[in-house]
This record gives structure tokens, C-alpha cells and sequence, in this order.
């Protein structure tokens, strides 16, 4: 199938992005493209416009500040797997560029695109959930945060409206007590997953505290297992397990019933459990 017609914008700046995506009904930002074309070509979308914002300064760059790291827009994800700075201080991130895809979608996949599309299987979005991260949105009349638990709405549905840009996203820095986990199910390396796990703690040798885990393709959205959390942060794994039985309702999907996916969740908590109590390298 060819996707259905549509005008073509490149914009040069992050306010003319903006005011082009206002000119039209159904127009849509275009970042690299490895989602939405895909899209196109299926006709589940058929925008008026696409406003390409490769070409917008500004948007590709990976900082700490403040105790935080931004991430913009437009960092491709090869860039973040390749990244000194995301490898030191966003460790999570780190442990889940790998699994997306492949190279050559890496290549091009933009984090503010896998952000802003927010499939409930993919990596990133559960990621950002995870670390408690924040997500910079520029409007027509100025720009605002959004907390990541605020952030997904529903199935492919963000805060992000839709004449805006999401920017950038921002999330704390890890300390030296900052333990990761990641892990995921999925037929083969590369694929979106059945199941998945992200997820953050603080260690002080002893004991788990601010557990935070965020579980992908369990749901419409990433989804936290808030009960879990605080059975884990109790120092019991298999209470944690228990507590999914209420934290998730998975339903069946193309890939899995709900209720393997409820299982695989549970084995997956146990191996992320077993991660986030390691001595970090
Ligand atoms: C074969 C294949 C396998 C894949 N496997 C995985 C996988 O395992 N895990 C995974 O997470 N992803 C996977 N992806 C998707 C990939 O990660 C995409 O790159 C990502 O989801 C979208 O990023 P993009 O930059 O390509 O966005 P685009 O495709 O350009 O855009 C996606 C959507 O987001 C909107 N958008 C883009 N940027 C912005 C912005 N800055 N502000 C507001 N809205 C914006 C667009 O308008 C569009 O609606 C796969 C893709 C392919 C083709």
C-alpha cells in the first residue's frame, strides 16, 4: 500500500514548527520517521501535512545539569547507546537502546519520536516512567513540563497536543545508590516485546528504597506496579510477584493471552529484582 496524499514542510525553527502544525487540520511532525511512515503506508494516519523537524536546531543534544540529564528531541538512538554521558548517568537507558529494534532503525528512531508515538511495548516510554523523568512540551504560547507519571494518557495517547513539540525529556542524573534493572520477553532480539520491565531504586547496601518499576506491553500505556514497589522495597520478592496479581490486567494482544503475559511479568520482576540488588560494576 502507498500512504494516502500529503504536503511536505521542512521547518527551521522549533517556533515555525509550531505555527505550521497550527495551519492545518491533521498535520503531523515528522522525526525519523521509522514509526509514522510505517503508519502511512498502512493508512491507519493520513495527515494533510508533515512538518519534517530534522532540519530544527537545537533539539540533539545530551547534558547534565543540575542533577539532571536532558535528552533532546532529536537525539537518534544510536547516539544515546553510543553516549559517555547517558552511559554514566542514565544507566537504565543504556540497558534498553539495545533492545529496540535494530541498527538501522536506531539509526534514524529519534527519542523525543518514540516518546511522543508511545507504543505500550516499546522501551523507552517505560523507561522515562521508571526514572521519574519529566517531558518538555513547546506550544504556541510558551513551553511546560510534564511528569512522566502524568504523561501517557492511553493507547498511543500523550500530553503532547496536537499543534505542539515535545523538546526534550529530562531525568535525574543516577547518584551513587541508583540501581537499574531492564529486562524483557520477546520472540526474537529486536522485536517490540510481549512483556517488559523497567525499573529504578536506591540502595544503601541493605535495603531497596524509592523502587520505582514501570512494566511495557501489559497495557495501554506503560503502567507502574505501584504495590510491587513497596512489597520489593519490604525486601520480598516473592510478595512482589504476588502483588502483580494487582497491579497489572494485562489483556490478550497479537502476541500473547493476558494471562501469559501476567506470568511473564512475574518472571520478569524476579530477574530485575535480582539486578537492582547487584554491586554495580
Ligand atoms: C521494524 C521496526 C522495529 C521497531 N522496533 C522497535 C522496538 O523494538 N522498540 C521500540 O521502542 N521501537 C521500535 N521501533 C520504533 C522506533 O523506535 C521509532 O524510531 C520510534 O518509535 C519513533 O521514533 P521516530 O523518530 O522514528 O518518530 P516518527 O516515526 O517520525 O514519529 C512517530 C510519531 O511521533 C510523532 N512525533 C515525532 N517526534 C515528535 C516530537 N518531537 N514531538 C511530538 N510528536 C512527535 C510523529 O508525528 C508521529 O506521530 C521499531 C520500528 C521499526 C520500523
Amino acid at each position: 500500500m502507498k500512504p494516502a496524499a500529503f504536503a511536505y514542510a521542512k521547518a527551521r525553527s522549533l517556533g515555525e514548527a509550531v505555527s505550521l502544525l497550527g495551519e492545518r487540520e491533521h498535520a503531523r511532525l515528522l522525526a525519523g520517521g521509522q514509526s509514522l511512515i510505517a503508519t502511512l503506508n498502512m493508512r491507519l494516519d493520513a495527515p494533510d501535512l508533515l512538518v519534517d523537524i530534522n532540519g530544527v536546531p537545537g533539539l540533539d543534544g545530551m547534558a547534565r545539569r543540575n542533577g539532571h540529564v536532558e535528552i533532546g528531541a532529536l537525539v537518534r538512538h544510536a547516539a544515546a547507546e553510543r553516549s559517555d554521558v547517558i552511559a554514566t548517568y542514565v544507566p537504565l537507558i543504556a540497558r534498553a537502546m539495545p533492545h529496540i529494534g535494530h541498527p538501522a532503525i536506531r539509526n534514524r528512531g529519534t527519542i523525543g519520536g518514540s516518546i511522543a508515538f508511545a507504543d505500550p511495548a516499546a522501551e523507552l516510554p517505560a523507561c522515562l516512567l521508571a526514572l521519574g523523568g519529566e517531558v518538555e512540551i513547546a506550544a504556541k504560547n510558551g513551553s511546560r513540563s510534564v511528569s512522566a507519571d502524568d504523561f501517557f494518557k492511553g493507547l498511543f495517547e500523550t500530553a503532547v497536543g496536537p499543534h505542539e513539540v515535545l523538546t526534550a525529556i529530562r531525568v535525574p542524573a543516577a547518584t551513587p545508590a541508583a540501581r537499574v534493572g531492564f529486562a524483557e520477553f520477546c520472540r526474537r532480539h529486536g522485536d517490540y516485546a510481549i512483556a517488559g520491565l523497567a525499573a529504578q531504586a536506591e540502595s544503601d547496601g541493605k535495603r531497596l528504597q524509592n523502587v520505582r518499576l514501570a512494566f511495557f506491553g501489559v497495557g495501554s500505556t506503560p503502567v507502574r506496579a505501584r504495590k510491587a514497589e513497596a512489597a520489593l522495597a519490604e525486601g520480598g520478592v516473592d510478595d512482589a510477584v504476588k502483588a502483580l496479581a494487582e497491579d497489572l490486567q494485562p489483556t490478550d494482544d497479537v502476541q500473547a493471552s493476558g494471562a501469559v503475559k501476567k506470568h511473564l511479568a512475574g518472571v520478569l520482576l524476579r530477574r530485575v529484582a535480582a539486578q537492582l540488588t547487584e554491586k554495580p560494576a
